[in-house]
């Protein structure tokens, strides 16, 4: 199937139009046409070769919404129109404990990753969400809740997920008191689902600046992390932190906020830390944890998770061609929502 998208030709991150083939369907795939595509901010990092080398050219996006244009012959929980998603994951060995009980980010034999990686059948490197059409496998297709705005929902397939799946995993409900480090794509959507799940959530940031917005998406306040007074007034008084912030940074000043057996949870990408201090952890049982997305089960709770109590991203929609200038902005700092591209202007060519 001939598509259009936009790709990296090479690390310098300029997107530009690329024509190419999406391949043919296989007993259980799903052909979409995909209407709304998130921004990620490692979308920028993967095209930039900071977390190493890319094929290129290389067509990022995991945060897919889009409607199915065809099915494969064995295809038998969707049909042509329904309204779907697909986030990070394209594929994973389909046999392993981890694939098995639905975690097939942990996939013993690797998952594999929507786009800029080798497909498991015919070893040709994945494409993602930049364009006007994807096949997925069955399996790896969301179905996308009616009272979800299809416009508004493609975050949650990383950005939600990403910040949902700790939260369950560490149990959080009512009264559970969560802190969150960073307001960008994933912080704000953390904000929105712990306060969805009756947690009391703190917006921890450099500065007042976020209050407001932080108190928008239902924070209690905002902690200022070099307020030493007010950092020194909130010890011991979370049981989870959610750190999203996705570059490297210091984690010792977070470590004393979070109570007896509190956990601070990494979602972003922070690289080596060259300075760890074990004391904290010691006195007070407190852990230091990792967390990737979540499985296909639990990305389908995600999405219906927001369809039932009306959450929706912070989405600002742009058109593709305006991808460069939403980088530009992206790489200078954190910004409080997500570009979502509305792909109906990309045309494919005759
Ligand atoms: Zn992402
Ligand atoms: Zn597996």
């Amino acid at each position: 199937m001939k598509t259009v998208g936009y790709a990296a030709f090479s690390s310098d991150a300029h997107m530009q139009p690329y024509h190419f083939e999406r391949r043919d369907l296989r007993g259980n795939d799903v052909a979409i046409e995909i209407l709304y595509s998130g921004i990620c901010h490692s979308d920028l990092h993967t095209v930039n070769g900071d977390w190493g080398k890319q094929h290129y050219p290389l067509v990022p996006g995991h945060e897919i919404i889009g409607r199915v244009i065809d099915v494969g012959p064995q295809v038998t929980r969707y049909q042509v129109g329904d309204n779907v998603g697909v986030g990070c994951m394209v594929d994973s060995c389909q046999a392993c404990d981890q694939c098995d009980h639905g975690e097939e980010q942990y996939c013993r034999n690797g998952m594999t990753p929507t786009y800029g990686a080798p497909d498991r059948i015919d070893g040709e490197i994945t494409q993602g969400g930049y364009s006007k059409h994807i096949v997925v496998r069955e399996e790896f297709v969301l179905r996308l809740p009616e009272a979800l705005d299809p416009s508004r929902a493609a975050p949650i397939l990383c950005a939600g997920i990403t910040t949902f799946s700790p939260l369950r995993t560490w149990n959080v409900g009512k009264g559970s008191r969560v802190g969150v480090i960073g307001l960008g794509g994933l912080g704000h959507m953390a904000v929105k689902l712990a306060v969805a799940m009756g947690a009391e959530v703190t917006v921890l940031s450099r500065s007042a600046r976020k209050a407001e917005e932080a108190e928008g998406l239902g924070a209690k306040g905002v902690l200022v992390s070099t307020d030493r007074g007010a950092m020194k007034a909130a010890a011991a008084s979370l049981d989870l932190i959610l750190d999203t912030v996705p570059v490297r940074h210091d984690l010792k000043p977070y470590l004393p906020l979070l109570d007896v057996d509190g956990t601070l949870v990494i979602v972003g990408q922070v690289g080596d830390m060259d300075d760890f201090a074990s004391a904290p952890m010691i006195f007070g049982r407190r852990r230091v944890a990792g967390s990737l997305i979540g499985g296909i089960k639990e990305t389908q709770e995600v999405l219906n998770f927001c369809a039932e109590h009306n959450i929706h991203p912070v989405c600002e929609i742009i058109r593709p061609d305006e991808v460069n200038d939403a980088y530009t902005v992206m790489a200078k700092g954190d910004i409080a929502h997500r570009y979502v591209m509305d792909m109906s202007s990309l045309a494919v060519a005759d």
